[in-house]
């Protein structure tokens, strides 16, 4: 493979002696590859911007939601070959051995796991374009709507803000921070994080985590990461926490640790700690029955049903000053 100058015609067999020379016309790179290669979102047509060869050739669109509403609209035909080729590109360059959950695709900005349905009929049928199958591929049994609250839930000893259930008890457990006994363990167990703790621990903390993911697989059991923010809005959670995040890399991270661990993990955002007392009671209970299950997926369609969402307060916080207390009215020799 031989790369030619748009400029003068000169061939070169590496790219990066084709990047040297391209200076010597005078050219940043940037302005010589969107000169020769215009890159233009799907959607709006605008120029996509280049910040290096590797996004510039890569990027179909400049932000997932014009990708979401193209793919709503641009001609079925267009549609499927761009998720094929958007796909293939992602399963070649991170040795994919099935297809990832709607976690992994959304912050991937890969198309959705509803926009894989409306094309090829359901993300099975979509999966099979690669000859793969899905990593997480159950149905959400039905069983998931029951109510059990009443569950009697075990909090870990050393759980640092524990969700108070209507049943619960103390206990120092093996592996997370939740877990239910007797009849209803099923192998099962929840670590509950806030948005912050999620972020340290897929990046600073990622050994630690593996080690944990490792013990429970060695317990042939099964680790759900529940974090209590909303998954459609971490960009303003981010904004919101003192210490500031990548998201590009903590996602990277989770994601990594997803595809490699998808028989013993899964990372599931529930929105608030109110959803999280909600659903946590649900996976300890159904244990087994939920470790197929893409349950990103299904919990996002339960909290829109339920019109959460909607209920999510956005008002900012008003700082309350020290209002000190004026000495006449304080004083034992004041008074009016
Ligand atoms: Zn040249």
């Amino acid at each position: 493979m031989s790369f030619e100058c748009k400029e003068c015609g000169e061939n070169f067999t590496f790219l990066r002696s084709l990047h040297a020379h391209i200076k010597k016309h005078g050219l940043y790179l940037g302005d010589y590859y969107v000169k020769h290669f215009q890159k233009k979102d799907k959607l709006t047509g605008d120029l996509i911007p280049f910040k290096n060869y590797k996004q510039y050739f890569a990027t179909d669109f400049n932000n997932p939601s014009n990708m979401r509403e193209w793919c709503k609209t641009a001609p079925v035909e267009e549609v499927k070959e761009y998720i094929v080729n958007t796909f293939k590109k992602r399963i070649l360059s991170k040795g994919l051995q099935s297809m990832p959950p709607a976690i992994y695709l959304e912050t991937a900005g890969l198309p959705d796991i509803d926009i894989c349905k409306t094309v090829f009929g359901s993300y099975s049928e979509t999966c099979k374009q690669f000859g793969m199958l899905p990593m997480l591929s159950r149905q959400l049994p039905n069983e998931f709507n029951n109510n059990f609250e009443d569950t009697r839930i075990f909090v870990d000893t050393r759980e640092q803000n524990p969700l108070i259930f209507k049943n619960n008890q103390q206990l120092k457990l093996d592996v997370g921070d939740y877990a239910v006994m007797g009849e209803d363990f099923d192998y099962t167990f929840v670590d509950r994080k806030s948005y912050q703790d999620f972020c340290s621990t897929v990046t600073n903390g990622y050994r630690r985590f593996i080690k944990e993911i490792e013990r429970c697989k060695s317990l042939e059991s099964f680790l759900f990461v529940v974090v209590e923010a909303p998954f459609d809005d971490l960009e303003n959670e981010n904004k919101k926490n003192f210490k500031k995040f990548k998201l590009d890399y903590v996602f990277h991270q989770m994601r990594e640790i997803q595809a490699d661990y998808s028989d013993c993990c899964q990372f599931i955002f529930s929105g608030s700690r109110q959803d999280s007392i909600d659903l946590i009671p649900k996976i300890l209970v159904l244990g087994k029955k939920l470790w197929r299950v893409d349950l990103q997926y299904f919990w996002n369609k339960k909290i829109k049903h339920n019109g959460l969402e909607s209920r999510q307060t956005k008002t900012k916080k008003r700082i309350q000053r020290y209002k000190p207390v004026t000495r006449g009215e304080r004083g034992v020799f004041g008074g009016k």
